[in-house]
């Protein structure tokens, strides 16, 4: 190793229970990879290379926890590293997989391996920050690249990067798309968290809510405008819980 790569920040990518689709995401940055390799040096990514490393300056972390052997996995990650990132809706908030939770965990285990299920430990799906300290999170299913470049800069200035909290709907506005719902469609951008420019309804899409809920999301106003667009409520609530069923029992109006 140069003394130049001694000097760079160590950068280490993991990924736990996911489609791996953020990580593989990075690896698209054909553009901005030679950049960011100017400023850091990724010591451990198991998409991309063979290396290991015993301590990182910053880990990101995909996916969600959800096996006795990620809480052990992410217990070690987090002790080797001075600041942990976690990246993606699996990562941040449990993503689709914490939908499995909505079910008894041995209805869903069985389903899952059948006869099998015992040689298969399973957890309720968590976000990282359930079990270990979250330094910053980047939503989004996938997470948005602009926003992993614009947080990796901030880091790396050693700047606290900042959170959007208002809702989809307001970079919608900005934009001046057309409403979706003027189209026909149902869209959750007025209770999910911006951040990716609304991306979605930017391209004629409804938001899935891939970002996470608003820290006030009005769930009843949601709810009740869902349900007069000739969405039924059970469907409404299905909707909603897609991206947010860890904390369903806060996603969901009493
Ligand atoms: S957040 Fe979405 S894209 Fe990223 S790993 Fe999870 S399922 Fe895949
Ligand atoms: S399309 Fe969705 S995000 Fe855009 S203004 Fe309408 S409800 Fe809000
Ligand atoms: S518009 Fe909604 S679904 Fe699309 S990326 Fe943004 S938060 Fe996710």
């Amino acid at each position: 190793m140069t003394t130049e790569a001694k000097n760079k920040p160590k950068v280490a990518f993991f990924d736990f229970t996911s489609c791996e689709g953020c990580q593989l995401n990075k690896l698209n940055l054909e553009n901005d990879l030679l950049d960011i390799l100017e400023h850091v040096d990724i010591v451990e990514f198991r998409e991309a290379m063979d290396d290991k490393a015993e301590e990182y300056d910053i880990a990101f972390i995909e996916g969600s926890i959800s096996t006795p052997s990620c809480v052990e996995r992410i217990h070690d990650i987090r002790r080797r590293a001075k600041m942990l990132i976690a990246l993606g809706a699996c990562a941040t908030q449990g993503g689709i997989n914490a939908m499995k939770n909505l079910q008894p965990i041995e209805e869903v285990r069985e389903a899952v391996y059948g006869d099998e299920k015992y040689r298969f430990p399973t957890l309720p799906a968590m976000p990282v920050s359930a079990i270990v300290k979250v330094d910053y999170k980047i939503d989004g299913c996938p997470m948005s690249m602009p926003e992993f470049l614009k947080v990796l800069k901030s880091l790396l200035a050693g700047q606290e990067p900042i959170k959007p909290d208002s809702a989809v709907c307001v970079e919608c506005k900005l934009k001046e798309n057309e409403c979706v719902f003027d189209k026909g469609m149902v869209c959750l951008g007025p209770i999910t968290r911006g951040g990716c420019d609304a991306i979605c309804p930017s391209f004629g899409q409804f938001c899935t809510g891939c970002r996470g809920l608003i820290s006030n999301p009005n769930k009843n106003a949601m709810l009740e405008i869902l349900t007069e667009h000739g969405i039924s409520l059970d469907e409404a609530k299905k909707r909603i819980l897609l991206f947010n069923s860890y904390d369903h029992s806060q996603s969901m109006p009493k």
